[in-house]
């Protein structure tokens, strides 16, 4: 597996470390790319801060808190409206973004005093809000602001609220996953074990690791519902503050994203001792799987096996008529970090794309290794790109699609490759049986969009085609199948609704019978 220098990248040496070609039988350990390091100088990194990880990442789904960044306003932008983690709390924690719009004046005279008013006025407007998180930045952790103390101060003067803060100024590690690491710590240290929950059920688990990305969370829910497992917290997406104070009491800890929660369920196992099963909401086979371990862990097989039955029949005739028009498409995967591994393997399997290339902005070592592993010989993996070498990979590799953040996708449009967004999704949610088929969906309508097909023209100097009429997606996708594939009976587009999330909201669930005491032991 051989290193890979970009061209554009040729006066920063040291980047050829963080580029590797996977070649046929290669051994995955003797040649990862480098990976969580500090950025070169010299390359445009598209990451984002600790702060940013600690914040916009896992701390802002929350959804019953005011989420107060302490800091120059600047900090927050990436939290108003970026985000798609949603709530069933009418979105409370996406609506409003809080910061206390330090100045140079607190840089020299201190923060502290503006901290504690704004976190006042904050509680005074939101009178029915009763929780809030506090993140410092660079410019509040280098002038020293004592967050703890003025925390605790309001704390006393207003004696139901409480306060967590956490500590990841921007410059706390590489990149976000230095935030995501020291949020979890905080997390434990100062919140869990402080109140104990009502167990309502024979089975409890914490889902840790989701962040209700269009609805993940709540998509999940239901089937850990149907399985009549309680969830006493998530850890965060649609995650209630007081819910992940408790998480000590939970059975089991479900951990989905382990690149940015492994933390917290480590700690939890070593001070607990509650022990953490890995799972994967993405794909049929996956997901399936991970139904299958939770339901082992408790001994009910039984009711796991019904949910996979019942939603592998009314949706896998419909991820099928994707796959047969996916087949061979080219793909860059290119998300943040985890998702590299949870996709690329189930989207080839699954939907017959092929991963030309994988990239992470944030991932370690070991999440390049489970993704080139789950990877095609000939795949390009890049760690921490700049723009340049994401240019001239989409040149070189020709993909039909990449998944990638609104950053480098709108790169990428600018080149006429169709992006998908893989943090926060086109018309996700994408976890679930259904949530897999509306992403083979999306990425359909990308890779055979007809307005695609338009922007490929130059009308400065291409000859406009005007004798064809309109085309549809279906009449450019249907276009090289053979008519027994076409109009194969049995499989069929996405019937689903346009909004798959809200019904669960109403939803009931009938109690399963209780295992006799005998039973139980
Ligand atoms: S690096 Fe520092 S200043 Fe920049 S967004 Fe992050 S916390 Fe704010």
């Amino acid at each position: 597996m051989p290193h890979h220098m970009f061209k554009c990248s040729e006066c920063i040496p040291e980047r050829k470390k963080h580029a590797v070609i996977k070649g046929e039988g290669e051994d995955l350990t003797s040649c990862l790319p480098l990976g969580y390091l500090s950025t070169i100088p010299g390359s445009i990194s598209e990451r984002g801060c600790a702060y940013c990880g600690a914040k916009h990442v896992i701390g802002t789904p929350m959804k019953d808190v005011i989420h107060l960044s302490h800091g120059p306003i600047g900090c927050t932008y990436d939290t108003w409206q970026t985000k798609r983690y949603i709530s069933d709390n009418d979105n409370f924690q996406l609506k409003y973004t809080f910061a206390t719009d330090m100045k140079e004046k607190h840089v020299i005279f201190g923060a502290e005093k503006l901290l504690k008013q704004t976190i006042l006025d904050a509680f005074k407007a939101f009178p029915k809000i009763k929780r809030m998180t506090i993140y410092q930045t660079c410019a509040s952790a280098l002038i020293g602001d004592d967050l703890e103390a003025v925390a605790q101060d309001v704390m006393e003067e207003l004696p139901d609220v409480d306060i967590f803060i956490c500590n990841s100024p921007g410059f706390g590690g590489p990149s976000q996953s230095g935030g995501h690491h020291k949020i979890n710590i905080a997390w434990i240290k100062q919140k869990v074990g402080t109140l104990e929950p009502k167990i309502t059920g024979d089975y409890v688990i914490n889902y840790v690791g989701e962040y209700n990305i269009q609805g993940d969370q709540e998509v999940m829910q239901d089937y850990f519902k149907r399985m009549g497992i309680q969830i006493l917290s998530t850890f965060t997406g649609n995650g209630s503050y007081d819910d992940l104070r408790c998480m000590h009491r939970a059975h089991l800890n479900v951990l989905e994203c382990a690149r940015s929660a492994e933390y917290i369920c480590n700690e939890l196992r070593k001070k607990y001792g509650t022990p953490r099963l890995d799972i994967d909401g993405y794909g049929f086979e996956a997901l399936s799987s991970s139904l299958r371990k939770v339901a082992m862990f408790f001994g009910i097989e039984d009711r796991a096996k019904v949910i996979i039955e019942e939603e592998t029949a009314r949706w896998k005739p419909e991820l099928d008529w994707y796959k047969e028009r996916l087949r061979g498409k080219k793909v860059c995967l290119w998300p943040g970090g985890s998702k590299l591994w949870h996709w690329a393997h189930a989207i080839h399997a699954e939907m017959g794309v092929e991963v030309v290339s994988v990239y992470t902005k944030f991932g370690h070592q070991g999440d390049m290794e489970k993704g080139i592993a789950r990877c095609e010989a000939g795949a390009l993996a890049i760690d921490d790109p700049n723009e340049l070498e994401s240019l001239e990979a989409m040149e070189t590799l020709q993909p039909d699609v990449i998944f990638t953040g609104k950053r480098p996708g709108e790169v990428a449009k600018k080149i006429r490759v169709p992006y998908l967004n893989a943090h926060a999704y086109h018309n996700g949610p994408y976890k679930g049986y259904e949530g897999w088929v509306r992403f083979a969906r999306d990425i359909y309508n990308a890779v055979y969009s007809p307005l695609q097909r338009l922007a490929f023209l130059d009308i400065s100097k291409d000859e406009i085609p005007t004798d064809k009429g309109f085309v549809t997606r279906r009449m450019l996708s249907d276009a090289s199948l053979s008519e027994d594939v076409a109009n194969a009976p049995g499989l069929r587009q996405y019937t689903g609704n346009y909004d798959s999330v809200s019904p669960l909201r109403e939803k009931t669930y009938p109690p399963f019978e209780r295992p006799s005491p005998v039973e139980a032991a």
